[in-house]
């Protein structure tokens, strides 16, 4: 699943030229559909396909309540220091993840999408918490394992094309990674507050270089490590 981030009454960043954060996210992240289409390997979907606004709520819900493989949300970032460029990775840090797990598990009424096996588990341990904590850390080690590495591939592409801001992921608690049935990550794909990148932003060219560059950084993840899913 792709997102791209904020839409309609939510711009995201705004830069000094009037340029709106959610204009480049939908751009790329449209792009990035129609690569991955073209692949055998992949069944993409979007969060939005136009400048409508969803509100984070729902589309973690959905999520939540779907077969999701991998969430990619897309955004651009922005600095009170213009001078400030580069993309980078963000996954969920494991405080949020914990709390979000306990949550779930103290929560009976919240319905959550989870693999066949996971579900099993979780139905016939209806009671045991202790259990179903452990699972869902265990399965939520293995999305972040699967975050880390995936990030690998996707810097090793970027790399050939832009600047990286930093070059490992970097761990938040956002909304947006918070479901715990799902890996997830978000691409900050560049600053719109730096002029130069802004005008490369702003390029279907420079936009197509950045899908193609999460089309690669994925298609070689999932070739190299097949095993893992
Ligand atoms: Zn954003």
């Amino acid at each position: 699943m792709i997102d791209p981030g904020h839409g309609g009454q939510d711009p995201g960043a705004i830069n000094n030229l009037g340029l709106q954060e959610k204009k480049i996210n939908l751009k790329i992240g449209i792009k990035l559909k129609n690569i991955l289409q073209n692949s055998k390997m992949f069944y993409p979907i979007l969060t939005r396909y136009n400048d409508s606004y969803i509100s984070l709520k729902k589309r973690t819900d959905f999520i939540k309540k779907n077969h999701v493989n991998f969430l990619i949300s897309i955004h651009a970032d922005s600095s009170k220091k213009k001078y400030v460029s580069g993309a980078s990775i963000w996954i969920s840090n494991k405080i949020r993840m914990h709390r979000e797990i306990d949550n779930f598990i103290k929560n009976k009424k919240e319905k959550v999408y989870f693999s066949k096996n996971v579900q099993n588990i979780l139905k016939k341990n209806k009671y045991n918490f202790f259990l179903k904590k452990t699972i869902l850390d265990l399965q939520f080690n293995n999305f972040q394992k699967m975050e880390i590495n995936l990030s690998k591939y996707i810097f090793q592409q970027f790399k050939k094309i832009t600047k990286l801001n930093k070059m490992h992921p970097n761990y938040a608690s956002l909304e947006i990674l918070s479901a715990i049935n799902t890996p997830s990550i978000l691409i900050e794909t560049g600053f719109i507050t730096n002029f130069l990148e802004q005008k490369k932003l702003r390029t279907d060219k420079y936009q197509y270089q950045i899908a193609n560059a999460i089309y690669l950084g994925l298609k070689n993840y999932f070739q190299n490590t097949s095993l893992s899913f």
